[in-house]
């Protein structure tokens, strides 16, 4: 089964139809969203409508768990605050009970999926560090863990009796005697100093995962945060990917 797995969309509607558009290219079997399908971009509904649509399964994300009302918004700085702000208004009724009901975790095929970590999801901590990783990887039993939340991709693998470590690549295959936690960083706000969209694809097969960037029309989503009044710093940070 070949799984493309997305993560922290963040109601960019055109980048997540670039992603979409090379996820059929590559002939995925199944996607798998992470969560963070809300927050920050403009069009927050045409992506709820799309994931429910598009996706096997999605994961509860901080943004869509306050947009809710269930994560405090004095958690996030006055941006994203003021963006989550405006997203709870947009949402319509069938969106918000959507998100109502999406899980903290999944598992399928000895592989378990996450927004932010394994070891306190609903805490929404981060895992920059091999420190962090090390933490968490004491937190499952599956071969992998993928997870969003930090927008930066990044793969952590650990063999048994060792130190974990950050494997810098964009492609792998995983092997049976480690496990991994796995970044696929972000559809709608990368963060890694690379404006282009991204998210992994793992091929259960194969045991091979990818990560893929995807260009698309920044400028557009751009225009549409404009015009829907939400904070200059977000609108501006999507051109740099940071
Ligand atoms: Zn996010």
């Amino acid at each position: 089964m070949k799984y493309a797995i997305i993560s922290d969309i963040h109601s960019n509607l055109n980048a997540f139809e670039h992603v979409l558009k090379r996820i059929e290219e590559i002939e995925c079997d199944k996607i798998i969203c992470l969560g963070d399908i809300v927050g920050y971009g403009p069009f927050p509904n045409e992506c709820c409508n799309l994931v429910q649509k598009q996706s096997e399964f999605c994961i509860m994300g901080n943004h869509d768990h306050a947009a809710i009302g269930l994560t405090s918004t004095t958690y996030f700085n006055q941006y994203a605050r003021t963006a989550i702000e405006w997203t709870s208004a947009e949402l319509n009724d069938g969106n918000l009970e959507f998100l109502r009901h999406l899980p903290v975790q999944e598992e399928i095929e000895n592989l378990l999926f996450v927004h932010a970590t394994p070891r306190k999801p609903l805490e929404w901590n981060y895992i920059f560090s091999l420190y962090e990783a090390h933490r968490n990887f004491e937190h499952f039993e599956q071969h992998a863990c993928f997870i969003g939340h930090s927008h930066v991709p990044a793969i952590f693998m650990h063999e048994e009796g060792e130190i974990p470590s950050l494997e810098q690549t964009e492609k792998i295959w995983l092997v049976s005697n480690a496990r991994y936690i796995i970044n696929v960083g972000s559809v709608g706000q990368p963060r890694d100093n690379d404006p282009r969209a991204s998210f992994g694809v793992f091929d259960t097969d194969t045991g091979l995962f990818e990560l893929e960037r995807v260009n698309y029309d920044v400028q557009k989503t751009q225009k549409a945060m404009s015009e829907k009044n939400l904070p200059l710093y977000l609108i501006e940070r999507i051109a740099h990917g940071r």
